[in-house]
């Protein structure tokens, strides 16, 4: 995942890569099998790393860039027939972190949601944690200001991370629906709802989320991660987690 360091992306910024982006998206959608039909909610995908990219790689070599694709592809197959569903990569190639919601941004998409797994030098740290954004983490110990929002030598017209604060809520509101969902994980080891200043969530402005399906630095949960029942059974439940936050807010 991705902490902000490097706050000052500003509109106009967005606006071109908005343009760049157009013509990925559309090769995404329609290589789904879907049409744009209007009546459809739209789920963006966005599956974490890719390219030379390879995210966390576990002891076993299983990598993160990998695992996010087949769980999209497999969030996919469980969407397809209620959602219009668009990928932000749909192959193992590279994306910066601003075209992904920027491709999410120019499709007026309903809810944005991007897969990573975790890595910890803890082997046996493990779970599935759930993030929305806020400018400040709630696992922050140094209570530090993550923004720097202060920084008045740069010209900041609009800057990009205010797009995702309107929609905090909501983006709440997501997360802690498809937690509910999350079957795998019960009791004690159910983490809690997270907030991060997530850069691959500030821009987006629609209710966005951030999960990380576990932690390929752990033995067992690397494997859990290579195995196609798992990860379909994770499909399903995020695809349970989305429909309920649509039946509870539909207008989000
Ligand atoms: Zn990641």
């Amino acid at each position: 995942m991705f902490l902000r360091d490097r706050p000052q992306l500003i509109i106009n910024i967005h606006a071109i890569i908005m343009i760049i982006m157009f013509s990925v998206v559309f090769t995404a959608g329609r290589s789904s099998g879907e049409t744009f039909s209007k009546n459809k909610k739209i789920v963006v995908l966005d599956p974490g790393h890719g390219g030379h990219d390879n995210g966390v790689r576990g002891p076993e070599g299983i990598m993160e860039k990998a695992v996010t694709l087949s769980l999209a592809r497999r969030i996919v197959a469980e969407l397809e027939d209620d959602f219009k569903v668009v990928l932000t990569r749909t192959d193992d190639y590279g994306m910066k972190i601003f075209e992904r919601t920027a491709a999410a941004n120019h499709l007026k998409a309903d809810l944005f949601i991007s897969l990573h797994t975790g890595g910890s030098f803890l082997h046996k740290t493990s779970g599935i944690s759930i993030f929305y954004f806020d400018e400040m983490s709630n696992t922050d110990q140094e209570n530090r200001p993550a923004l720097s929002k202060t920084d008045k030598n740069t010209p900041t017209p609009i800057a990009w991370h205010t797009i995702q604060i309107k929609h905090k809520k909501t983006s709440r509101t997501l997360a802690e629906t498809i937690r509910e969902h999350l079957r795998g994980q019960t009791g004690p080891l159910k983490k809690p709802v997270q907030t991060a200043p997530l850069m691959v969530l500030e821009g987006a402005d629609m209710p966005a989320v951030l999960i990380e399906i576990g932690y390929l630095t752990n033995p067992a949960e690397e494997k859990k991660l290579a195995d196609p029942d798992y990860l379909s059974d994770l499909a399903e439940d995020i695809r349970n987690g989305i429909i309920d936050f649509f039946n509870k807010d539909p207008g989000a």
